[in-house]
């Protein structure tokens, strides 16, 4: 068992890879090529930590919640609370790494794609700091169910474009974006959203959300002096999971537990758990757990956390499955608002429904965890969500 991946074609085990239109093969050498650069170039290393800490408000904090661990009977929950981010949400970390990258190839445009809006706000907002042009696509179902987030993009200077076609959500999005990036790979820059796409986008993005991990493991070691029992996140595309599990892999004492959605229940097969219920196949670039029908044909994924309404998840997560590095559960809708609520009122900490995922998950299973030192990544804030609730 190795974290040395992905391998050099960008394989993590058997998952990854790139399944892609022969166009977009120099695109994304190119990109690799730029990537691998920055990672050694130390003033891009300056400049990204600069950004994350003056701009974007890290680290954030790692906070124990002692009404929630009394309230549940756990020892010690602690939150990482990627919600104070500006923006509200974890994405952040990832757009303005990857903004970095695109001013560096002297790209003038981005392009990215969003479900809950939260990753195309954060996309709009690093387009403006550095006054790039910036195209959104967004799935026109989801536009409807996070009007806040659209009026946002449009007041920060990006252009928001409906999709109508498949089921107007997050995966019908990302098909359009790529198709974009096909045509005008030239001049833009393709900010993927989460460690999905085509190699490199899942070693990238997971490199650039890592700092959460980071963070948690050296605040741990300085309030408890030994590392957590149990790392707990949400997963839609995994990039906030991943981005706090890959710091720890090697801490073989340290469990993982990634958290679907189930939607109305995975047997109602309204659901978006693709590592739980999916099978192997090919989506948006990279092969990985999707879910799809018998004839190969993409399902429609359903949670009532647009973040995670995504039918299929990143290559990695798909490895640490097989490889039992994490355990994979599933929450329902249900539960998630129940979990929402209760941080709510216990805490006073409004969690984004894809994060009450993570808060449910241990309420539900609260008595495995009665002795244990647990992190939960909070990744975003409620605000967005709030007429879901009602
Ligand atoms: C986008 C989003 C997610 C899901 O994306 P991951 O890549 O799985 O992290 C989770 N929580 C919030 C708040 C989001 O905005």
């Amino acid at each position: 068992m190795n974290n040395r991946v992905p391998d050099r074609t960008g394989h993590f085990g058997e998952f990854g890879g790139r399944f892609v239109p022969e166009t977009l093969i120099y695109a994304l050498d190119e990109l690799e090529k730029e990537y691998l650069e920055a990672k050694e170039n130390k003033e891009f290393a300056k400049e990204f930590s600069f950004l994350l800490r003056e701009y974007a408000g890290r680290p954030t904090a790692l906070y124990l919640a002692k009404n929630l661990s009394r309230h549940l009977g756990i020892m010690k929950i602690y939150l990482k609370r990627e919600d104070l981010l500006h923006t509200g949400s974890h994405k952040i970390n990832n757009t303005l790494g990857q903004v970095l990258l695109a001013v560096k190839m002297g790209k003038k445009r981005l392009i990215a794609e969003t479900g809950a809006g939260q990753h195309g706000v954060a996309t709009a907002t690093v387009a403006a700091l550095f006054g790039l042009k910036c195209d959104i696509y967004m799935g026109q179902e989801d536009i409807g169910r996070q009007a806040l987030n659209v009026m946002r993009m449009r007041l920060l200077g990006a252009r928001v474009i409906s999709v109508k076609s498949g089921t107007q959500t997050l995966k019908d999005a990302m098909t359009e974006a790529l198709r974009d990036w096909v045509t005008n790979v030239r001049s833009t820059y393709y900010v993927i959203g989460t460690v999905a796409g085509p190699h490199p986008y899942p070693e990238m993005v997971r490199n650039f959300q890592s700092v959460i991990g980071r963070e948690a493991r050296g605040q741990i070691l300085n309030k408890e002096n030994r590392l957590p029992d149990y790392l707990v996140a949400c997963v839609g595309g995994g990039s906030n999971a991943i981005g706090l599990f890959h710091p720890f892999f090697n801490d073989s004492t340290v469990k993982m537990i990634g958290v679907e959605a189930a939607g109305l229940g995975l047997s109602s097969g309204k659901h978006s758990a693709s590592l739980e219920a999916g099978s192997v196949g090919v989506l948006h670039g990279s092969k990985s757990k999707i879910l799809e029908d018998k004839f190969g044909q993409i399902k429609n994924a359903h949670s009532v956390a647009a973040g995670l309404d995504y039918p299929g998840v990143g290559p990695e997560h798909a490895y640490y499955k097989e490889i039992k590095r994490a355990d994979y559960v599933a929450i329902t809708d249900k539960e998630a608002m129940d979990g929402f609520r209760l941080l709510s009122q216990v805490e006073g900490i409004i969690p984004a429904l894809e994060s009450a995922h993570a808060i449910a998950y241990l309420k539900k299973s609260a008595k495995y965890f009665k002795k244990a030192v647990v992190i939960v990544c909070l990744s975003g804030r409620g605000d967005k969500d709030l007429h879901e609730s009602y």
